[in-house]
């Protein structure tokens, strides 16, 4: 267990999933509060509830991170009500998969809107505050597939991207006690990976040595310990979560 008592967090893509589980790690490990954000209000609501039934530690907001006014606007929501930010989960995410030479430009331009917009967002706002009170803990979800994959060009150059962003805050913040770490996991059982056809994920289970998809509190434990004091000497780094696979 990691000790999270009297931290303030925020994940983003938090109603399902890896979210979902990180949220509730966190609540397991002891935050003060967590909020989290999403298109789907319902789904965001009713993870709140399950996770939190009193509820007084587990916050909704709806809020596509790739509307720059919608996370101003969640943030601010967050900052009246936690009155201040000390954890930032970046962990909203799409596919749109399709060879290059046939992707869209719709197919590109969402997945780098979500993707890697959405992480410049909240970082745009969440950072000052973490500056202000010098500390932060920054943990980013990005993938294997940021070192390139067949038929995701979009999603690798956002996931990539994720990783250069992270590296960089990391420089910048050290100074002011901010760490910023990534987490690239491999395939893990979510309705994401539900979508890839299952020959492709008996190819892709037989690449992983521990011969198993992964479980969305596989990564949930790293993020809670990464945000955590536990790892306040870890920064810049990105720790790969696959079961020792690779694409
Ligand atoms: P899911 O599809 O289960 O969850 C994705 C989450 O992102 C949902 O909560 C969704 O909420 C949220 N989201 C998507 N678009 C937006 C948006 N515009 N604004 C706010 N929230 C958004 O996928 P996973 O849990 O599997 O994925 C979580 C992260 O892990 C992603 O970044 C993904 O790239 C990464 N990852 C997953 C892997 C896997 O095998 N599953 C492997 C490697 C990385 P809503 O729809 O309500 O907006």
């Amino acid at each position: 267990m990691s000790n999270l008592s009297g931290k303030y967090a925020v994940v983003t893509g938090g109603g399902k999933g890896i979210g979902e589980a990180i949220v509730k790690r966190f609540v397991d490990d002891g935050v003060a509060g967590v909020a989290i954000l999403g298109r789907n209000l319902d789904v965001l609501q009713n993870t709140a509830k399950a996770l939190d039934p009193d509820g007084e530690k587990v916050i909704a907001i709806k809020c596509d991170v790739s509307d720059e006014q919608q996370v101003a606007g969640a943030i601010k929501v967050i900052m009246d009500k936690f009155k201040t930010i000390d954890i930032l989960v970046n962990n909203a995410g799409i596919t749109k998969d399709s060879m290059f030479h046939k992707m869209t430009n719709e197919q590109w331009n969402d997945v780098i809107n979500i993707n890697l917009y959405g992480v410049y967002h909240t970082c745009k706002y969440v950072v000052p505050i973490m500056r202000e009170k010098k500390y932060g803990r920054i943990v980013n979800i990005t993938s294997i597939s940021a070192f390139g994959n067949i038929g995701q060009a979009n999603y690798s150059a956002s996931k990539g991207a994720i990783v250069s962003l992270t590296n960089t805050l990391a420089l910048e913040g050290g100074i002011k006690n901010i760490t910023a770490n990534c987490i690239a996991p491999g395939f893990i059982n979510t309705d994401m990976y539900k979508a890839v056809p299952e020959e492709i994920i008996a190819q892709h289970v037989k690449r992983v040595p521990l011969n198993r998809l992964g479980e969305a509190k596989e990564i949930a434990s790293a993020a809670s310990f990464m945000a955590s004091d536990d790892a306040s000497f870890i920064s810049g780094q990105c720790l790969v979560i696959s079961g020792g696979g690779s694409i």
